[in-house]
């Protein structure tokens, strides 16, 4: 169909076919809504598509000692949901929930994690600060270069594809419209108030637009006047061929698949936008790590290497919500969203159909970059009740 010509109205109109997208079209769907989804491509093959898979209430970054307690409570909120999630609709939604190591290589690394360990269980986290000893029992596969590290038995790891998919799967049946390899151009506005898409398939009027096409947001958004400031930063992974039982937990970034795979990954290189893979001398480093951490796969034939990239709001933390000065338009992108998604999802839902929802999104709000004091630091300390 031509651009210009009315394509279809929804209740939503979701921009982007990743992880944050089509879990709102799976809770708006499930909520009664019309749902139309645009993807430019195919499903996943954003950043979403890359991603390592942990769904953690405490692994966070590698250098976070405190954690806002809205933070915590958003993730908990999509564990829960990633649970009745898969037994609403099953495969591929593959949660798997052998808890998780966040290891420690220094004193130094070990004081932070016991800091934000105790944050942890104040905000209601299972979770527990154990030596090297302890470590050894509950994973026999990690080394002593692990000092100390953060037990969480509850910690889960999915495929995040299979979850792009599984949700667009039950979206569908729920009567949403999917549409791949349709590509927004640009928000359609009337006054200060945004009526829906115009995509490349044609124009889609809905009620409420959802921007969660990740790198794409901010370009999107700026067409009607929203600055929506965003990082990127490459990621890098490797898979192994599957191999025996090794693995009994997921160690922050290493885990084992249900079908055996090794999957593991590190770096988050700030200003790199490229998606291709690093140097052999990167590449090195990298294995370096994993075969000192878990020696077994030394002897592990590696069978694939990939890049994507991280989506860092300049402090770490989510962008949720609707913005001000613009009516009927939603944001979501963020870091984390493999963790958090079916809480956002939901929340965008609720904000939608009731105006309202119960958990605290207010220090995820646009605005906040409007204030200088809206950094890591800032952020960082409003831990706690
Ligand atoms: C290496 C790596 C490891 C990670 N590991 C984890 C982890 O273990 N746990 C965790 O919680 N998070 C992790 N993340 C982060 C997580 O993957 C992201 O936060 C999440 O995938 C973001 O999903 P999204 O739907 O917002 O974006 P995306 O997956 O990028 O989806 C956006 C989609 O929008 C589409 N799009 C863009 N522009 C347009 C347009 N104009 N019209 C139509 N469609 C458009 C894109 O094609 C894309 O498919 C990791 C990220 C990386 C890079």
């Amino acid at each position: 169909m031509l651009l210009g010509a009315v394509m279809l109205t929804a209740d939503i109109c979701i921009v982007g076919g990743g992880l944050l997208g089509t879990a709102t079209a799976f809770y708006a769907a499930k909520a009664g809504l019309k749902v139309a989804l645009v993807e430019e491509r195919e499903l996943a093959s954003g950043t979403s598509g890359v991603a390592f898979g942990g769904v953690s209430l405490a692994i966070y970054s590698y250098a976070s000692a405190r954690v806002p307690k809205s933070y915590v409570e958003l993730s908990k909120a999509s564990l829960s949901l990633y649970q009745r999630a898969q037994q609403e609709i099953g495969p591929p939604l593959d949660l798997d929930a052998p808890g998780s190591i966040d290891p420690f290589y220094n004193e130094e690394d070990s004081a932070r994690g016991l800091e934000r360990c105790r944050g942890l269980q104040a905000c209601g986290v299972p979770c527990e600060f154990i030596d090297y000893k302890q470590i050894k029992q509950i994973e026999p596969a990690v080394a002593p270069i692990a000092i100390h590290a953060i037990y969480c038995p509850v910690d889960a790891h999915v495929t995040p594809m299979g979850v792009v998919w599984a949700f667009a799967k039950a979206a569908r049946q729920m009567g949403a419209e999917i549409l791949t390899n349709t590509r927004a151009i640009s928000l359609i506005s009337r006054g200060q108030r945004v009526v829906g898409v115009a995509t490349s398939a044609g124009e889609i009027f809905a009620s409420d637009v959802v921007c969660a096409s990740g790198s794409g947001v901010p370009s999107l958004a700026a067409g009607v006047g929203i600055q929506v400031p965003l990082d990127l930063a490459r990621g890098q992974m490797f898979v192994t061929e599957r191999i025996p039982p090794l693995l009994r937990t997921y160690v922050h970034n290493i885990k084992q698949t249900p079908a055996g795979a090794i999957v593991f990954g590190t770096t988050r290189e700030p200003g790199v936008k490229d998606t291709t893979v690093t140097s052999v001398e990167g590449t090195h480093k990298m294995l370096k790590w994993a075969s000192e951490l878990v020696p077994a796969l030394a002897n592990v034939k590696l069978l694939r290497s990939w890049a994507g990239l991280r989506l860092l709001p300049p402090d770490g933390y989510p962008i949720i919500g609707r913005p001000e000065g613009v009516e009927g338009l939603l944001l979501a992108v963020m870091h984390r969203g493999v963790t958090l998604a079916p809480a956002v999802g939901s929340i965008l839902t609720d904000l939608i159909t009731d105006g309202k929802t119960a958990l605290d999104i207010s220090p995820y709000r646009l605005e906040r970059f409007a204030s200088s004091a809206a950094g890591a630091e800032a952020q960082e300390t409003f831990y706690g009740t």
